[in-house]
């Protein structure tokens, strides 16, 4: 029988649902008998994923706001998780964890030194979270380009997963890992997931008794001699989208002789097959919609309805993104500070690491009056909420008017008032007039709707 590895990469992620002004997770309805989502794909997937040990098997990415939250609310899950990894790591001497950056940002959309923050904040999360330095990081949608490639392998990232359709090249050694060679010099390990094989169990999960003939139709076959297949897939494929995903799961995992596979993570696999055949990169594409990154700009088909509310309402995210930045070099840099250098280590004050002052003190920023170090607090907590503007799903769903977009202008309105705070600028009038422009297809209301309604309330909900 050949001998084939194969790994299996899950993506565990949740969207922020906590309000920007309380902290707290309002009750979601249709989550029921659950309080809200979090809760309940935790009871589906996360719990018993970690029970059953199985992230010490797979490979896994696990973002910023869900470790967060099951930190606080889950903590015997997160903890399973932390020592699954570190069980995976003390065995094989490299992690099967994958970092993420942390507010799933597109990052091919974003600008470069955002693109940085992002990347760095990610790296900096998942240290802090497994005691060890990551050594690849998923890209949010797995949306691309050599930018933020080169930004990757700055850092000190050895690799990424990119999906089939993304590559140009000679993919006859099945997941590589395979080498790209970055414009700027240098390069980057890709490993590249099987779309087909990886659909068709997230979009059409067998029956845990069928898993023998499953695995012989769709794994076997692709098994070649000291090659790598790879499922990459949402973690939440497995428990929560397919109730029978955590059995079929185990199945997999437990058919590695029966099958002449060997179960592999990433980094590990890089370490024992160096790349070998080089291949380019589709810039500005993304697994989960074929019209490069439409979806998150100007629409795509891939939604019914009428789209033009994302173009508008990205312009009056970076406008509004422009003007609170204006402001913060101009105050770091009074105060004798590199505002992005600074802002790239904030994250350790976001993970409860440091305290502002504290912080502050490691920058050499001490010296300054308290009102002025209060002042550049606010400014780089109002960068936090600025960033968590972009997550991925603000531009995701099909309408203006739902939870996720509302959930962009309230990280913006709250990222006003730390500004307002800090130097009195009120930015309200240029944000209003700029989500005058988004209009909800569906309801008519515009983004400037959406915000007097959450500034009447004072709360998102
Ligand atoms: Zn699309």
């Amino acid at each position: 029988m050949t001998h084939c590895y194969l790994s299996i990469h899950g993506h565990f992620y949740q969207p922020p649902r906590a309000d920007p002004f309380t902290g707290r997770i309002p009750r979601e309805p249709d989550a029921a008998p659950y309080a809200n989502w979090n809760e309940r794909i935790t009871a589906e997937c996360y719990a018993p994923l970690a029970e059953a040990g199985f992230f010490e098997r797979i490979s896994f990415n696990l973002g910023g706001t869900l470790a967060r939250w099951l930190d606080k609310n889950a903590h015997p899950v997160y903890e399973r998780i932390l020592t699954s990894e570190g069980a995976y790591y003390h065995t094989y001497g490299t992690t099967n964890g994958l970092a993420q950056p942390v507010h799933h940002t597109i990052l091919p959309l974003a600008r470069r030194r955002d693109k940085i923050c992002q990347v760095r904040w990610g790296i900096a999360s998942f240290t802090y979270r497994f005691g060890h330095l990551p050594e690849g990081m998923w890209l949010p949608e797995m949306a691309v380009d050599y930018e933020t490639l080169g930004i990757l392998t700055a850092e000190g990232i050895r690799f990424t997963i990119l999906s089939d359709e993304q590559v140009r090249g000679d993919l006859e050694a099945g997941a590589g890992p395979y080498r790209v060679r970055l414009p700027g010099g240098g390069e980057i390990a890709v490993f590249v997931r099987d779309r087909a094989l990886s659909n068709a169990l997230s979009f059409g999960m067998p029956d845990p008794g069928e898993m023998d003939d499953w695995l012989s139709d769709y794994v076997d076959r692709r098994c070649r001699k000291d090659g790598l297949v790879l499922i990459a897939t949402d973690g939440e494929t497995f428990g929560h989208h397919h109730r029978q995903g955590v059995e079929v799961l185990g199945r997999i995992l437990s058919a590695e002789e029966t099958h002449g596979y060997e179960l592999t993570a990433l980094g590990r696999h890089l370490r024992d097959h160096p790349p070998g055949v080089e291949v380019e990169v589709v810039e500005n594409t993304a697994w989960s919609c074929g019209h490069r990154l439409d979806r998150w700009i100007v629409g795509c088909d891939c939604t019914p309805g009428d789209s033009r509310w994302k173009g508008a309402l990205r312009r009056a995210l970076d406008n509004l993104a422009c003007d609170i930045d204006g402001i913060y070099i101009q105050e770091a840099r009074r105060m004798g500070a590199d505002p992005w250098a600074l802002r790239d280590a904030y994250i350790t004050v976001v993970l409860g690491q440091l305290d502002g002052p504290t912080f502050l003190a490691e920058h050499s920023l001490n010296g300054l009056l308290w009102p002025d170090q209060e002042r550049l607090l606010w400014l780089l907590e109002a960068q936090f909420y600025r960033q968590r503007m972009y997550a991925s799903c603000t531009f995701f769903f099909d309408d203006l008017d739902r939870h996720e977009p509302r959930y962009a202008i309230a990280n913006g309105i709250r990222a006003m008032a730390l500004i307002r705070y800090a130097t009195g600028d009120d930015l309200t009038v240029g944000f209003r007039r700029d989500l005058g422009m988004a209009v909800s297809g569906r309801t008519g209301r515009t983004g400037a709707a959406l915000l007097e309604e959450i500034l009447g309330k004072g709360r998102l909900w």
